[in-house]
C-alpha cells in the first residue's frame, strides 16, 4: 500500500463520491494505480473505511424515497442526457482506461459503445417496467401488477472493464427507481468519478449515485449492510462465491457473475481462416483480460492441423504495444503481479507437458517497463491439466483434440465454468445441436465472442454466475425491481354484507 499523498505531491488521487460530492476519506490507506504500458505510477486511490461507506449508503438510504417516487419520465430523461455527455466525453474515458487498465484505444472505445447502448435502453424504461392488468377478474374486481424499485443497489465490479461493466448495472438501476453504490475495481478505478460528475451534470439528485474506493473492507461493509437491498459483482469466481454467500445471508437480492473458460470448437468443414481470425481476435485482443475471451480451443477430428496452418501467421502478425497506439492490436497486462502470474500459467504448462507452440514469454516486447506478455499458444493440452482447467486471464490459448463432435460437446459440459462458448462449423445440424445441449449461458454459431447486446441478457451457467438472474436487457430490470399485485374492488354502493366463505370469483 502507498503512503497518504500530501498536497505536495503531484499523482492524481481518486476519491470517493458522496451525496452529490466529492468526500475525503479518513483513511490511512492508498493503493497505486499504474500506467500498464510503462509500469509508472499514474494515481492512488483511497481505500475506504467502513465508516465511508456508511456514509455512502446513507446517502443513498436518504435520497431513495424522493428518487424512486420522481415521475419515470425524468428518469429518463437523466438517461438521454447521460447518453449525449458519454459521446461527448467518450475520448477522454478512453485515453483514461487505456492509461489505467492498458487495452488499445479502440478496444476502449468499442467496450464504451457496449455500456452506451445499455443506457440507450434504460431510456426506454417507461414502457420497460409496465406492469400488466386484468380488468373483472371477479365481478367488480381488478388486478393490476407492478414493478417498484427494490431501494439502495450496489454494484462491485473488476478491472477488466472499468466502463462497460458498471454501465451495466447503475443505469438500469437508477432508471428503475433506485440509488445506487459503485465500488470499482482498484486497479483502474478512474472512471468511475467520471460517471458521477457525468450523472450530476445530467441532473441527477445528490445521493442518488455514489461511489466508495477500495478493497474487501468496503465490499463486505456494503454487503452486511441491512439499507442495501440488492447486489450486484462482476469480477472472479471465489470471490463472487463470497459475495453471493454474504449478501444472501443477510437478505438481499444478489447476481454475482465470475470467471470463465470458454471453448472455441472448430469442426473440420469449417471456414479455416475465419475461424483463425476469431481465435486471434477473441484469444488475444485485450491481452486475454475478458470474461468473454476464448481460451480453449477444441480442434475436432482432422480439423487441428488445417486450423494451425491458418492460426500460426496470424499470431505472428500480431502487434503488441502501448495502448496509445491504436495500430497495435493488443496492449499490456493489468499489473506486473498479474503478468507474472499469467507467465507462470505458462511454465506449468510446459512442465504439465503440453506443447508450447507459439511462447509469449520471450517476445520482444517484454523486455520494457510495461507488463507486456506476447501471445502464446499450446496445443495437445489435456483435460486434466490445470492450465486447461483453470482461468488464466491473459494472451494465452490452449488447444485440446477431441476425436468427434460428441466428445467436443462432453469436454465444454464437463468444465466447471459456462459463461461463453462458440462452434465454427457449416453445418447447420451442428450448430444447432450444439447450441440446444451445450451447458454454457452464452453460445456462439461461427461468431466468437457472442456478447449479448443491451436489449438481450448477459450471464453464464455454472460457476460463472451465482444467483438466479443475468445483468441487463429485462433480466435487468427485474432485477433492480420487486413485483406488487394490487387486486382492487371500488365499492358500488354496499351492495352486500360481509363475505365469510373463500370468494369463487
Ligand atoms: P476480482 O474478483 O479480483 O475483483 C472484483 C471486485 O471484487 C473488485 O472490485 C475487488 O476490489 C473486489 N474484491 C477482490 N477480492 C475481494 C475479496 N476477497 N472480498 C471482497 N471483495 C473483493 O476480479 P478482477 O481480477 O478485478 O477481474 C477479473 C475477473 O473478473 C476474471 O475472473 C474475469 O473472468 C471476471 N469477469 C467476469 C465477467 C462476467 O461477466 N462473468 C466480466 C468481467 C470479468
Amino acid at each position: 500500500m502507498a503512503e497518504k499523498v500530501t498536497a505536495l505531491d503531484t499523482v492524481r488521487t481518486v476519491s470517493n463520491w458522496i451525496d452529490g460530492e466529492i468526500r475525503p476519506s479518513e483513511s490511512e490507506r492508498y493503493g497505486d494505480v499504474f500506467d500498464s504500458a510503462n509500469g509508472e505510477k499514474c494515481a492512488q486511490v483511497v481505500m475506504s473505511t467502513e465508516t465511508d461507506v456508511d456514509a455512502a449508503v446513507a446517502a443513498a438510504h436518504a435520497a431513495f424515497p424522493a428518487w424512486s417516487r420522481t415521475s419515470i419520465l425524468k428518469r429518463a430523461r437523466v438517461m438521454f442526457k447521460l447518453k449525449e455527455l458519454i459521446e461527448r466525453d467518450r475520448a477522454e474515458i478512453a485515453a483514461l482506461i487505456t492509461q489505467e487498465h492498458g487495452k488499445v484505444l479502440h478496444d476502449a472505445d468499442g467496450s464504451i459503445q457496449r455500456g452506451i447502448e445499455v443506457v440507450e435502453f434504460a431510456c426506454g424504461i417507461p414502457h420497460l417496467i409496465k406492469g400488466e392488468y386484468n380488468d373483472q377478474v371477479g365481478t367488480g374486481v381488478d388486478t393490476y401488477s407492478m414493478r417498484q424499485p427494490m431501494g439502495v443497489c450496489v454494484g462491485i465490479t473488476p478491472f477488466n472493464f472499468p466502463a462497460m461493466v458498471p454501465l451495466w448495472m447503475f443505469p438500469i438501476a437508477i432508471a428503475c427507481g433506485n440509488t445506487f453504490v459503485l465500488k470499482p475495481s482498484e486497479k483502474d478505478p478512474g472512471c468511475s468519478l467520471k460517471w458521477a460528475e457525468l450523472l450530476a451534470e445530467a441532473g441527477l439528485p445528490p445521493g442518488v449515485f455514489n461511489v466508495v474506493q477500495g478493497d474487501h473492507v468496503a465490499v463486505n461493509s456494503l454487503l452486511t449492510d441491512e439499507r442495501v437491498a440488492a447486489a450486484s459483482f462482476v469480477g472472479s469466481t471465489p470471490v463472487a462465491e463470497h459475495v453471493y454467500r454474504t449478501a444472501s445471508e443477510h437478505g438481499k437480492r444478489v447476481q454475482a457473475l465470475g470467471g470463465a473458460k470458454n471453448h472455441l470448437v472448430v469442426m473440420p468443414d469449417a471456414d479455416m481462416q475465419q475461424a483463425a481470425d476469431a481465435l486471434v481476435g477473441a484469444g488475444y485482443g485485450s491481452a486475454g483480460e475478458r470474461c468473454m475471451a476464448i481460451s480453449a480451443i477444441v480442434a475436432v477430428g482432422d480439423s487441428a492441423e488445417p486450423l494451425l496452418e491458418a492460426l500460426l501467421p496470424k499470431i505472428e502478425a500480431l502487434k503488441v504495444g502501448p495502448g496509445t497506439d491504436n495500430s497495435n492490436d493488443m496492449g499490456p497486462l493489468i499489473t506486473a503481479e498479474h503478468r507474472d502470474k499469467v507467465r507462470s500459467y505458462i511454465d506449468l504448462g510446459v512442465e504439465e507437458g503440453a506443447e508450447l507452440v507459439v511462447d509469449g514469454r520471450s517476445h520482444e516486447i517484454t523486455e520494457s517497463s510495461g507488463y507486456f506478455l506476447g501471445p502464446s499458444l499450446f496445443d495437445h493440452a489435456k483435460p486434466e491439466m490445470r492450465v486447461y482447467k483453470e482461468e488464466i486471464f491473459g494472451p494465452v490459448l490452449t488447444m485440446l483434440r477431441a476425436d468427434s463432435f460428441d466428445d467436443a460437446i462432453q469436454l465444454v459440459n464437463d468444465h466447471e465454468y459456462g459463461n461463453g462458448t462458440a462452434i465454427f462449423t457449416r453445418d447447420g445440424d451442428s450448430a444447432r445441436e450444439f447450441a440446444a445441449s451445450i451447458q454454457v449461458g452464452m453460445v456462439g454459431v461461427n461468431v466468437p465472442i457472442p456478447v449479448p447486446l443491451a436489449f438481450h441478457s448477459f450471464g453464464g451457467w455454472k460457476r460463472s454466475l451465482f444467483g438466479d438472474t443475468s445483468v441487463y436487457g429485462m433480466e435487468g430490470v427485474r432485477f433492480y425491481t420487486r413485483l406488487k399485485t394490487v387486486t382492487s374492488r371500488w365499492p358500488t354502493g354496499i351492495r352486500s354484507g360481509a363475505e365469510f366463505s373463500m370468494p369463487t370469483l
